[in-house]
């Protein structure tokens, strides 16, 4: 079934607590926690519970969840006290995905208009 958990996914074990994660909020529906290798000062990842290889294809399949996504985003961003902040959502190894699971990436406290990533 869409969004079951899949055994091989990095983000469905952190979501089971199998590998531990540095997690900043937590809903019915979402986890945030820290990147293990941040590329700003604060450098969030929130997921999904359930299992969506992109974020398109969560908002595709379950819109309520990914508006929730994008509502998180904005408190983790407050939580830590950034006011600008950036959300990445990466799709395809292409793009640089490289956990296919739907994550958007809120970065921020530092200046954003130089970077890509
Ligand atoms: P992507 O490149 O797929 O958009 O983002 C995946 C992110 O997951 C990367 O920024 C990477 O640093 C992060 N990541 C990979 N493995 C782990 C892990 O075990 N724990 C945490 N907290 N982050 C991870
Ligand atoms: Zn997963």
């Amino acid at each position: 079934m869409a969004g079951e958990p899949q055994s091989d996914c990095l983000f469905c074990k952190i979501v089971a607590g199998e590998i531990p994660a540095t997690v900043v909020r937590k809903t019915d529906r979402t986890l945030a926690f820290r990147d293990i290798a941040p590329k700003a000062p604060v450098h969030v990842l929130v997921i999904p519970h359930a299992h969506y290889p992109n974020a398109a294809a969560l908002a595709d399949a379950e819109p309520d969840i990914a508006g929730e996504l994008l509502a998180e985003a904005g408190r983790v961003a407050a939580d830590e006290g950034v006011e600008d902040y950036r959300l990445i959502f990466n799709t395809g190894a292409g793009a640089g995905q490289t956990v296919f699971h739907a994550h958007v990436h809120v970065l921020g406290g530092t200046s954003m208009t130089e970077r890509m990533v």
